[in-house]
């Protein structure tokens, strides 16, 4: 079988994808108290539309979408608004987020769902409907879907490229989603069929998902879709957007450009499924399915998580910890974030929660660069990492801009390799958040 990949640079980290799961039990425990914060895309909060003492129904919107890229957000569970308070978010980021308490009914638990009728409805009220179900991607960018399907006048597409390659050691969310779900993924990629009219829908994952790229392939038969497989290499960051494009139509995506330079979009298979469930269950973005693993997990889990839940509640429900985690990280290993307070809650943008051992987090002390070129071999956009690293050191982050800095996708793949155990991602965000800062955005 010839894979695919991209050409230059990666890294091989072993897989440990060892969440299991269980396809009668697959949803994570109702949460008492949801933290809901208003802030769960790309740019500006969302404006909320509730008060403490009021009461809400499962679903119901609580933050309206503010700007251009922004999202509307919906309660993962119906009672009262107890508190709206400021919240730290793992990227840093702190924005308002509003507290509810669970009373009252939820719609759905343990009534038969009905399935709504899409094939008449306009292409321009399909894009509404992702846009009021407050949809980003859920791949970890949490762009807004709306504007990302909203295609300039005329603009003819090429290729729709599904992101199912989920390169991240541990998180396989997105591998037991299409596992146990391919009939629903197929339909919302008929629907995205129908908004964007591409001439080609590829789904790429690494070849260690094959069992779930067969499946689709053989539900894509049944359900007439015209759309192929494409199965690729395992190897890190495949699942990186230029990294899959150049493996899947050999493509490559000019610097400071989007994928529609090129004729393509780019949809991660999770948020396929939740435009599945807007459309056809008229059901807002109020969950998704979230890897809970590493080391000191007691029992490692992929589970249908309410938005809202908190890390402490789905680290008890996996049994809680067998030793003390020396890191606790929101997304996987390589891209993720460092949560510092057990009580952050779940959002759109989670994919994973790994609570890692002293073992597999790399606490080795950091020494000087050791001018060895490893982190150059890793790179797959190309650039030479130790030199950005010392450009930043020096303050010199116009410099570093001038030789890639905006071409760093962070995937870490510099930092895996490199044997001075230099910090060069996190380096990487501080100077590209020092430029960023000096043109005057927040
Ligand atoms: S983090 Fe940036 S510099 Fe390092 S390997 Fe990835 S793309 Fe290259
Ligand atoms: S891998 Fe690390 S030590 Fe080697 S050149 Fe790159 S930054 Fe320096």
């Amino acid at each position: 079988m010839k894979l695919k990949s991209f050409p230059k640079g990666g890294i091989h980290p072993p897989h440990r994808k060892n969440s299991s799961y269980s396809p009668d039990d697959l949803n994570a425990s109702l949460p008492s108290i949801a933290t809901i914060p208003l802030s769960q895309h790309i740019g500006a909060p969302s404006k909320c539309i509730v008060k403490v003492g009021d009461t809400v129904n499962e679903e119901d919107l609580i933050g309206e979408a503010s700007g251009f890229v922004s999202s509307n957000i919906h309660t993962s569970i119906p009672g009262e608004v107890i508190e709206i308070k400021d919240l730290f978010l793992p990227n840093g980021r702190v924005c308002p987020a509003v507290v509810i308490e669970t009373k009252g009914e939820f719609s759905r638990i343990g009534k038969s769902l009905e399935i709504y009728p899409w094939d008449d409805i306009e292409k321009e009220k399909l894009i509404e409907i992702i846009k009021d179900s407050g949809i980003v991607g859920l791949g970890g960018a949490t762009f807004p879907t709306h504007v990302k399907l909203t295609l300039p006048e005329g603009f003819e597409l090429e290729n729709l490229i599904i992101n199912a390659a989920e390169c991240e050691p541990y998180l396989s969310s997105d591998h037991v989603l299409m596992l146990e779900f391919s009939r629903e993924i197929t339909t919302g990629l008929k629907i995205l069929k129908k908004i964007l009219e591409p001439k080609n829908i590829y789904v790429g994952m690494e070849v260690n998902k094959k069992d779930a790229g067969d499946l689709l392939t053989k539900t894509f038969k049944e359900e007439n879709l015209d759309a192929s497989v494409v199965l690729l290499k395992n190897k890190y960051p495949q699942g990186a957007e230029k990294n899959l494009i150049k493996a899947i139509i050999g493509k490559e995506i000019p610097s400071g450009k989007l994928p529609l330079s090129v004729g393509v979009i780019n949809v991660n298979v999770s948020t396929v499924y939740a435009i599945y469930e807007a459309v056809c269950l008229k059901r807002p973005l109020v969950e998704r399915f979230v890897t809970v693993g590493g080391g000191a997990v007691k029992n490692p889990g992929v589970y249908r998580v309410r938005v809202g839940t908190s890390v402490r509640s789905l680290i008890e429900e996996c049994g809680g910890f067998t030793e003390e985690p020396e890191k606790v990280i929101f997304g996987g290993p390589m891209m993720g974030f460092t949560v510092f307070d057990l009580d952050v809650p779940v959002t759109k943008g989670t994919s994973g929660i790994l609570a890692l051992t002293k073992k597999e987090v790399n606490s080795a002390r950091t020494t000087n660069c050791l001018k060895c070129g490893r982190c150059v071999d890793g790179c797959p956009m190309g650039l030479v990492p130790s030199k950005l690293f010392k450009l930043i050191d020096h303050n010199l982050c116009d410099e570093a801009v001038e030789n890639g800095l905006n071409d760093c996708v962070e995937c870490g793949s510099c930092a895996y390799n490199c044997p001075a155990h230099l910090f060069l991602v996190q380096q990487f965000r501080a100077g590209k958040s020092i430029v960023r800062r000096s043109k005057g955005a927040k």
